[in-house]
């Protein structure tokens, strides 16, 4: 925080309109509806006050949109725009809030009507974001911004599809030491963005009261990472550390990796996909035996302390393919 340039956050957005459409549906198992219309309107009050903390303060704001990915607004770049002079308004608040609800009802209404909905291209938005960090580090003399982090408001579940690059891109943010906060407001827990923040040191909020959304933004994700060290920022106890196979893009309990290039099969094969090495015939038998009875399969890998995923140390030891809890290689 004693940086002189401030902090900087980029804001990734979930507009999926099916997910919107459903989380604003009061239902038994809904039981605090939230629109679009009122999420945005919290969710300025919260990047209102992160401009409000220091002049210094950057934001960049990214909607993730069904097969596309769009930058809706960026503090580096403003759009250009005159504003009417209104005496009970502050400029800069005005100038977000005014783009962001604009260009948010713009990419919704240019959404084509089909009959079923893309998946919503999050992992574009979160290269997106953190190529304009590094631009801006570029034009700042190559200097990354202090404390930059992300900050991802989603509703969709997982897409195991997008498991590879979801992964390659909070293994970038690692390098990068940004750092990726995630608040899914609605839907499933998600698996990969437990992950993100996990393996980034932020935090990862599930919203169970959804009235109480700029309470949580507030408390949980204004701070940035510098501070939280002595504020009691919520963190998670349980953290799902499945993954998805690379053959069929399915969340797996019990995976097999291959000990050259560590990539990940629901069940033994005799030649890696990905590095093509061959596996001997007598691994294959073991590792179909000890697969465990379709009955048996669902192990719970939910653990709960903090320690990294033992995955890649361990996959390394090239001499004899073991069992761990539920990951298994070859060797
Ligand atoms: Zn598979
Ligand atoms: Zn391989």
């Amino acid at each position: 925080m004693n940086d002189p340039r401030g902090s900087h956050l980029s804001v990734l957005l979930d507009l999926s309109p099916t997910q919107w459409h459903l989380s604003a549906l009061p239902s038994p198992a809904n039981a605090y509806p939230l629109s679009l219309s009122s999420f945005l309107s919290q969710l300025l009050a919260f990047l209102n006050s992160h401009l409000a903390c220091k002049h210094e303060n950057s934001l960049a704001i990214f909607g993730a949109l069904p097969g596309k990915s769009v930058v809706l607004y960026s503090s580096t770049n403003p759009p250009n725009v005159s504003q009417t002079i209104d005496a009970n308004s502050y400029p800069p608040f005005k100038l977000v809030d005014s783009t962001v609800v604009l260009r948010v009802a713009e990419e919704m209404d240019n959404l084509d009507d089909p009959e079923e909905e893309e998946p919503i291209a999050l992992v574009g938005a979160l290269t997106k974001a953190l190529c304009c960090m590094l631009w801006d580090s570029h034009l700042q003399g190559h200097q990354m911004m202090p404390d930059p982090r992300i900050l991802i408001l989603s509703v969709s579940p997982d897409h195991a599809t997008s498991y590879i690059p979801i992964m390659n891109s909070i293994f970038s943010a690692q390098k990068l030491k940004v750092t990726i906060d995630v608040c899914q407001v609605y839907g499933p827990e998600t698996v990969f963005l437990q992950q993100a923040a996990h393996l980034t040191g932020g935090s990862y909020i599930h919203l169970e009261r959804r009235d109480a959304l700029l309470q949580y933004l507030i408390m949980s994700f204004l701070p940035p990472p510098s501070i939280r060290k002595i504020l009691s920022v919520p963190t998670q106890d349980r953290i799902d550390f499945r993954a998805a196979c690379f053959c069929h893009k399915t969340i797996v309990d019990v995976g097999f990796v291959c000990s050259v290039c560590l990539s990940i099969f629901c069940q033994p094969v005799p030649v890696c996909s990905t590095c093509r090495t061959k596996f001997p015939i007598k691994t294959l038998q073991r590792l179909n035996a000890s697969r465990p009875l379709p009955s048996t399969t669902a192990v719970n890998n939910t653990r709960s302390d903090h320690r990294p995923n033992s995955i890649r140390s361990k996959c390394t030891n090239n001499t004899e393919f073991q069992p761990t809890c539920s990951i298994k290689w070859y060797r």
